[in-house]
C-alpha cells in the first residue's frame, strides 16, 4: 500500500490533481504552474495563486513579529503572481485565530499586510475569521491581471535554454538555520533572519521579463533551487544541468557557514524561500537580456545552468565533474 510519506507533497498532488485537469476548458490554466489562469477576453487573464502558513510549521510565532508574518504571508503570493509576470491586483486573508493571540498581536500583523498592500497597489477584499483549537493558521489567496500573450509559464523550457536567477540565494535558509538553533543574533545573523522573515517579491522584475518574449519560462523559487527546477523540468518535459560554482551566494551566508560550518551549497541549493525567479532564455538571447536587466534594476542577474533534453535528469557539476547532490527542497510529507 502506498504511504503518503512515500508520494511526498508533488506526488499527492500529482495523484489527484489528474481528475480536475482532465475536463478543463482549453483556455484555462489549472493545477500545475505558479498560477491559475483565467482568460478575460482575448487580450487580459486573471492570475489566481493561494498559499498557507501555518504555526511551528511554517513560522514559529516568537521567531516573528506579527508585523513581519503580515507581510510575508502576502510577500509569498505576491511572488506566484510574479512568477507569471502579472500585476497583483486583490487579496483574500483567512485565519484561524487561537485563544492565545492578543489584539495587539493581531493589530501589527494586520498593520503589516496593509504596508504591504499599499506598497503593491493590492486590495484586501475579504477573507474569513475562525477560532482555531491551538496554532495560527493563515491562507492568503491573490488575483493577479495579465497580458494573456505575455504569461510566463513552467511549462516552457527548451534544450539550450540558460537557467538565470535574480538573487543570491540561501539567505532565508541561513536565518532560518540561526532561528532554530537559537543562534546568537549579531548582525550578519540578523541579516540573514531578516532575509527569512521579510521576503519581498519581485513583482517589478516578474513584469519587465513577461514583456520579453525571448524569455521562455519562469518559476519562483519557493521551494530552493533543486527542488524547484525539477517542477519546471516536469512541466516542461527537460532537463537541467547546475553549474555549483556558479550559484550566487552572499558574503554574509559564506561568513556564517564557515563559522558554525554548515555546507554553504547545501543550503543555497535547497534552503527555500528564497523567493526571487528563476527563469529560462536561450542562449543566443540571454547576455543581451543580462545587460538590459542589469540597466533597469541596477543588479546581477545570475547564470547558472542549462536546460537540457535529458528528460527528468538533473545534474550538478563542480570544479568540471558530476557531483552527487541529493538533498531535496522543502516537502511537506516526507
Ligand atoms: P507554489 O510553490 O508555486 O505555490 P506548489 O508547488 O505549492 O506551488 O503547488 C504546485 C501546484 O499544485 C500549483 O499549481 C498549486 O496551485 C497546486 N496545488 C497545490 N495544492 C493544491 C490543492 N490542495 N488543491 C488544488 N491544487 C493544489
Ligand atoms: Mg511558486
Amino acid at each position: 500500500m502506498i504511504k503518503l510519506s512515500d508520494l511526498g507533497e508533488f506526488g499527492l498532488i500529482k495523484r489527484f490533481s489528474q481528475q480536475f485537469l482532465q475536463d478543463l476548458p482549453g483556455e484555462i490554466t489549472g493545477i500545475g504552474d505558479d498560477c491559475a489562469i483565467i482568460p478575460l477576453n482575448n487580450k487580459e487573464a486573471l492570475l489566481y495563486t493561494t498559499d498557507m502558513l501555518i504555526e511551528d510549521r511554517h513560522f514559529v510565532r516568537d521567531k516573528i513579529t506579527s508585523y513581519d508574518l503580515g507581510q510575508k504571508s502576502l510577500a509569498v503570493n505576491l511572488s506566484d503572481i510574479a512568477a507569471m509576470g502579472g500585476n497583483p491586483k486583490s487579496a483574500y486573508l483567512s485565519i484561524g485565530i487561537p485563544a492565545n493571540i492578543e489584539l495587539e498581536w493581531l493589530d501589527e500583523f494586520f498593520r503589516g499586510i496593509k504596508d504591504l498592500c499599499l506598497q503593491t497597489r493590492t486590495y484586501l477584499l475579504g477573507g474569513d475569521t475562525t477560532k482555531s483549537p491551538e496554532s495560527l493558521i493563515i491562507n492568503i489567496g491573490v488575483i493577479g491581471i495579465a497580458k494573456l500573450s505575455k504569461i510566463k509559464r513552467r511549462s516552457t523550457a527548451h534544450p539550450g535554454d540558460i537557467i538565470c536567477i535574480t538573487d543570491v540565494v540561501g539567505d532565508s535558509g541561513g536565518g532560518l538555520k540561526i532561528l532554530l538553533n537559537n543562534l546568537p543574533l549579531d548582525n550578519d545573523a540578523v541579516y540573514l533572519v531578516g532575509r527569512h522573515n521579510c521576503p519581498k517579491a519581485q513583482i517589478e522584475e516578474g513584469k519587465w521579463f513577461s514583456e520579453r518574449e525571448e524569455v521562455n519560462a519562469m518559476i519562483d523559487v519557493s521551494d530552493g533551487i533543486e527542488s524547484d527546477i525539477h517542477r519546471l523540468m516536469e512541466s516542461s518535459n527537460v532537463g537541467a544541468e547546475i553549474e555549483i560554482n556558479t550559484v550566487p551566494i552572499s558574503k554574509i551566508l559564506r561568513k556564517l557557514s564557515e563559522k558554525y560550518n554548515w555546507n554553504v551549497h547545501e543550503i543555497a541549493l535547497s534552503g527555500g524561500e528564497d523567493y526571487c525567479l528563476m527563469l529560462t532564455i536561450p542562449e543566443e538571447y540571454v547576455d543581451g537580456i543580462i545587460s538590459k536587466y542589469e540597466i533597469k534594476f541596477k543588479k546581477p542577474l545570475y547564470k547558472i545552468g542549462k536546460i537540457t533534453g535529458l528528460t527528468g535528469k538533473l545534474t550538478f557539476i563542480k570544479d568540471g565533474k558530476i557531483i552527487d547532490f541529493n538533498k531535496h527542497g522543502f516537502d511537506h510529507f516526507k
